[in-house]
């Protein structure tokens, strides 16, 4: 009897590379072999194939970020902007929702930039797969549960899921400093594992080109749930300050905007 998909409980009849194989620069183009010992798993006709347009997407959303090593830059140089250019550049239409160029730098040295708000929900989607993906590989069994991903690399300036996620960051990176880093490929991506925590989740950081972060947590079905008193007071708008190691993290900042929450009817402009 053949294995069963990652995803879900039909026949895995074909192989899926998690993730994406376009994700990593082909020989001829690297100069170096950068495709050793891809990462695979049984995966049923439908979730291999819905995933394909996927694939390319997340390429191109991702391997041309501002501050990725040499090898992102290059992918990003070489094959991607042949399939943007093959496209007539519609695919970077799908990347972004939003965008618009800029061009940073002095003197004679420029770089372009562009600059957008990017597909979020479908980003998510892509690196929802590719945690499962990782879980099945590394553990060799499907997760049953629930996974929240949050993208480190993306910037956000609204106070809460700001400091959230440099809070996220901060507990990840104590929690990861001993851990082992996977991969065969780690100039092109790398996955680490933390322990479970007392409710049972635990977290995942995947990391591409040493620059793009991404976090999932993933909540077992069996765990419970979780209850943080903190986390309770942040959601009813309460100015709250967690301590992790020596550094905290401030949510709802801002006494107006708790104000705001306890009497909808106030009256924005007295508001600074
Ligand atoms: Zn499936």
């Amino acid at each position: 009897m053949s294995e069963l998909c990652y995803m879900c409980e039909k026949p895995g009849i074909t192989v899926e590379h998690v993730p994406p194989r376009c994700l990593f620069p082909e020989l001829k183009d690297a100069g170096v072999d950068l495709r050793s010992n891809l990462i695979t798993v049984p995966s049923c006709e439908e979730h291999n194939c819905k995933k394909s347009d996927d694939d390319e997407f997340l390429m191109v959303s991702i391997a041309g970020i501002l501050g990725n090593n040499s090898i992102g830059y290059e992918h990003y140089n070489g094959k991607i902007q042949r399939a943007l250019k093959r496209t007539s550049y519609k695919l970077l239409e799908k990347v972004f929702l939003k965008k618009r160029l800029i061009r940073l730098g002095k003197e004679n040295k420029f770089i372009d930039v562009l600059w957008g708000t990017p597909d979020y929900k479908r980003l998510i989607d892509c690196f929802t797969h590719i945690a499962y993906g990782i879980h099945r590989h590394h553990f060799k069994a499907s997760f049953v549960g629930t996974t929240k991903v949050l993208l480190g690399f993306l910037h956000t300036n609204a106070p809460n899921p700001k400091a959230f996620k440099a809070f996220i960051k901060e507990k990840a990176s104590l929690e990861l400093a001993d851990k082992t880093k996977h991969g065969d490929n780690p100039a092109v991506f790398y996955y680490q594992y933390t322990e479970p925590d007392k409710f049972g989740i635990f977290l995942v950081k995947l990391c591409f080109y040493q620059n793009v972060d991404v976090y999932i947590s993933y909540m077992p079905s069996s765990s419970e749930k979780p209850f943080h008193i903190g986390f309770e007071l942040i959601n009813l708008g309460c100015k709250t300050i967690i301590t992790l190691g020596d550094k905290k993290f401030e949510f709802n900042s801002s006494a107006d905007s708790a104000d705001l929450i306890r009497n909808p009817r106030i009256d924005s402009d007295k508001i600074d």
